[in-house]
């Protein structure tokens, strides 16, 4: 019964409303129904249900009535098992009994009089019971700020007007400012007790100019000079109070128990937390985090519901705050263009902390794509950080654990910009916010680095030969091992990923690593979303009418926005282009092609698929055609019975001379790839590419065309269904935890349980799969368009669920393989 109201139907299959949880198909949802947490919530659910059907809601008693008291009055109507008052008013209570029939027997009495007092006597509510995780939270808080927000958006005259509004609803208000200026002076002061000459340096939103009010307070404690300190203070025979400091405080510090020069940093963090938690009055849910990239202690400040965190290794995040400051101050349309993306972007659930640390874009990284995008407009809005190192005095050079830090400390010191642009279209130009989104619907993240450092989008193919592949144990170990000393910069790579944003002064680090594909998917969506929106009449016209208009529109929360003008849903499969998992001879190989690596790339992966299909789920192959590329002459190697009657989606790449892909593109040289045969790459393999594409732009679009493969394939086989429990019990050991498609031996053995154990399907399924080769103005990938057969369509549809993450997931296990 519970069953038909938790699950529904979607076009992507099944969704469980108690555990909000998607699943592509049945096989998948029985499982689903089995498992662990649906288990779980559905005994929570019943026994919640079981007290709500035991329990009574009474008001009407004295503020200061007690537990005790209720208890002993309501046990004449049969045992109480609890009474629950409410903390904050003390007005109601709920009353449990271990019985139903007791809750009868209580509402059945009309009159309820406790000592004099008249109560009220009610059912309790039976409230619908689901998973409530924080990410809803944070969205029905988002709804409710919309809700108050949209007025006030709706009186403006442009959205010029708007933008400006969302900056004085957002921002951290004056008072707000000056009450955590308070905070972190009161929190100097402790810890000036414990660490003399420490600093407790604020960075983050909290200063940087683009903070809203409900942003967090990040703490830096800087204890270089007291380390110094206590050095000075070990090697002097004088007493140490004489030697520095006028008070004496040293006497009973905290440095004789810890010598600052030796401590790890998960010691002094624990320190740190000990001193925030009993010493800095109003503090509480203090937590050291010494498992994370930059370990930092966790605190909350009840006074002004604040969360903040300090950490003592952040010298460059202090850094880059100025840094943004700086460019906050050099041109007046970088906040009201940060403010709203930052709110366009948390509404589409693409950046900011709405569901704790996700693999969305943070508001760092986020900024750094505005102003990466304003150093890139015609004139530039802001200079390249390289520019502005040069713009820097003597004094002003600042170097941050060899990383070159130097910029003007004052706006004064940069010639004001050319670019004249409006927020909002005005005089034919498309306006800066809207051009934003242009911007990167197009850009092509795979292909490309942001360097805000030289302003411009370097190839990633420069990138290749170094790029490594961090694991989590290397990262964690590389967090704890924070205080030894950097590899030197030439031997640091980025963590290449989806979206590689370098940061403007640690030249070695990825803003964006953290990153999924799908979340670097998202944002481009939304960005081609948005694009369209802002040149449509209600983005650009205040409505006569009062209908929604301008912003108001562009913040509609994610999944509420307009939708795609066609709503069938596509069989399409996308496999992106992941350098850092490569191995090293490849990403080598790709290098020395230069802006033909993504040909080699497009085999490779064609080839590995083939692996997939043929070999890992015994499909059969029918045949193979391959559809010249469309620039090229004639189509003239197109074969009998190939797919080129088959739609194009807008989506796909379009192979005209702009495409940017360039390489061997023979129809034959894919098939031969396909075909796994070893046959040469041609001329960019060979070394063709010698020029280093670190020195210019990426090129765009110049010699031969990828064609568009296309094969026709046999399952015999439901090898999608029960493959989890197929896969468990050929691992047996239950320590194994290797996930679907990371183990190709494995998968053949599940795929060859299957086919032996279980009856073909009823009908053969013959679908084909083309292949395309996307890249350059979008990011690059391989979408495939799955055709769907003529009969069987119904089971198909749950290979294909399968196959969208499967076959993705296996191609990435036997690219990184090398096989
Ligand atoms: P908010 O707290 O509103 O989300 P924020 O800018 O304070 O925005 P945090 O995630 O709190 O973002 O990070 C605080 C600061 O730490 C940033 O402003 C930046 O200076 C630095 N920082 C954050 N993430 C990174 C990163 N990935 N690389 C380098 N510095 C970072
Ligand atoms: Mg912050």
């Amino acid at each position: 019964m519970d069953l038909e109201v938790d699950i529904i139907t979607t076009p992507k299959g099944f969704h469980c409303n108690l555990c909000n949880t998607n699943v592509p198909n049945k096989p998948s949802l029985d499982e689903h129904v089995k498992g662990r947490k649906h288990r779980t919530l559905s005994t929570v659910r019943a026994t919640r249900r079981a007290q709500e059907e035991r329990s009574v809601f009474v008001s009407g008693f004295p503020k200061d009535a007690s537990q005790a008291q209720l208890t002993q009055y309501f046990q004449q109507f049969g045992p109480v098992a609890e009474v629950i008052i409410d903390k904050d008013k003390g007005v109601y209570a709920i009353v449990q009994f271990s019985e139903v029939d007791s809750q009868l027997t209580a509402l059945s009495q009309l009159v309820h009089d406790m000592g004099g007092m008249r109560l009220r006597v009610k059912p309790r509510e039976k409230k619908g019971f689901k998973l409530v995780d924080k990410k809803n939270t944070g969205v029905k808080n988002q709804e409710e700020f919309l809700e108050r927000l949209k007025p006030a958006l709706g009186q403006a005259e442009t959205v010029n007007e708007q933008m400006q509004c969302v900056v004085e609803r957002l921002q951290l208000a004056e008072n707000k400012r000056k009450a955590r200026e308070l905070l972190v002076q009161l929190i100097q002061e402790v810890f000036t007790e414990f660490f003399p000459e420490s600093q407790v340096l604020p960075f983050g939103s909290s200063v940087n100019t683009f903070g809203i009010h409900s942003c967090d307070l990040d703490l830096f404690l800087d204890l270089e000079n007291t380390k110094t300190f206590q050095a000075r203070a070990k090697t002097s025979t004088e007493p140490v109070a004489e030697t520095s400091s006028d008070d004496g405080r040293s006497e009973d510090s905290i440095l004789s128990d810890i010598d600052l020069s030796t401590a790890s940093p998960a010691e002094l963090l624990e320190l740190v937390a000990t001193i925030l938690r009993k010493c800095v009055p109003g503090v509480h849910k203090v937590q050291a985090v010494t498992s994370a990239r930059l370990p930092v202690v966790k605190f909350h400040y009840r006074a002004l519901d604040l969360h903040g965190d300090i950490s003592i290794n952040n010298r460059l995040a202090v850094r880059n705050t100025r840094f943004l400051q700086l460019c906050s101050g050099l041109d007046a349309r970088l906040r009201p263009l940060v403010y709203t993306i930052r709110y366009w972007a948390r509404q589409k659930e693409l950046a900011g902390n709405v569901g704790g640390p996700g693999p969305l874009l943070n508001n760092y990284a986020l900024t750094l794509l505005v102003i990466f995008f304003l150093q890139n407009t015609d004139p530039p809005v802001l200079p390249t950080v390289d520019q502005l190192k040069h713009m820097a005095c003597e004094e002003e050079e600042c170097v941050i654990e060899g990383w070159d830090c130097t910029f003007p400390s004052q706006p004064i010191a940069v010639p004001p910009s050319k670019n004249q642009q409006d927020l909002c279209k005005c005089l034919g130009s498309s306006g800066l916010l809207a051009a934003f989104f242009s911007f990167y619907a197009t850009f092509d993240f795979a292909g490309n680095v942001i360097s805000l450092r030289e302003g411009r989008a370097l190839p990633v193919t420069s990138f290749l030969s170094q790029a490594r592949k961090v694991p989590q144990e290397e990262e964690e170990k590389n967090a704890m091992e924070e205080e030894q000393p950097r590899k030197p910069h030439n031997q640091q790579a980025p963590k290449l990923g989806s979206l590689n944003v370098l940061d403007p002064f640690e030249l070695s680090h990825n803003v964006a690593g953290n990153l999924s594909e799908r979340s670097q998917h998202s944002f481009q969506r939304e960005c081609q979303e948005a694009e369209k929106y802002c040149r449509s009449l209600q983005y650009l016209r205040k409505s006569t009418k009062g209908k929604p208009w301008g912003l108001v529109r562009l913040f509609a929360p994610h999944g509420q926005g307009p939708k795609k003008l066609d709503g069938s849903v596509e069989m399409s499969i996308s496999i992106p282009f992941k350098p850092a998992l490569l191995p090293e001879v490849l990403r080598n190989q790709l290098q020395l092609a230069g802006d033909g690596f993504r040909l080699i790339w497009f085999q490779k992966v064609c080839a590995a698929m083939v692996q997939v299909f043929q070999n890992v789920l015994k499909c059969r192959l029918g045949s193979f055609t391959e559809s010249a590329p469309s620039g090229d002459a004639g189509h003239a190697a197109v074969a009998p019975g190939s797919c080129e009657s088959m739609e194009t989606s807008s989506e796909e790449l379009n192979t005209s001379s702009d495409s940017g892909i360039a390489g061997p593109g023979s129809p034959q040289s894919a098939a031969a790839a396909a075909a796994g045969s070893k046959r040469r790459l041609s001329s960019s393999e060979d070394g063709d590419a010698s020029s280093s594409p670190q020195d210019k732009k990426p090129r765009l679009g110049s010699g031969p065309k990828p064609g568009t493969p296309c094969w026709t394939w046999t399952q015999t086989h439901a090898v999608w269904a029960g493959r989890r429990k197929v896969r468990r019990e050929l691992i047996k050991d239950a320590a194994d935890t290797r996930p679907e498609g990371s183990n190709m031996a494995l998968e053949v053995q599940v795929t060859d349980h299957i086919v032996e154990k279980e009856p073909p399907v009823k009908v053969p399924l013959v679908f084909k799969v083309q292949a395309k080769l996307v890249g350059n103005t979008q990011s690059t990938k391989v979408l495939l368009k799955v055709h769907p057969p003529s009969e069987g369509k119904e089971h198909f549809r749950d290979f294909f669920h399968f196959l969208e993450v499967f076959l993705p997931k296996m191609v990435d296990t036997l690219m990184e393989k090398g096989v």
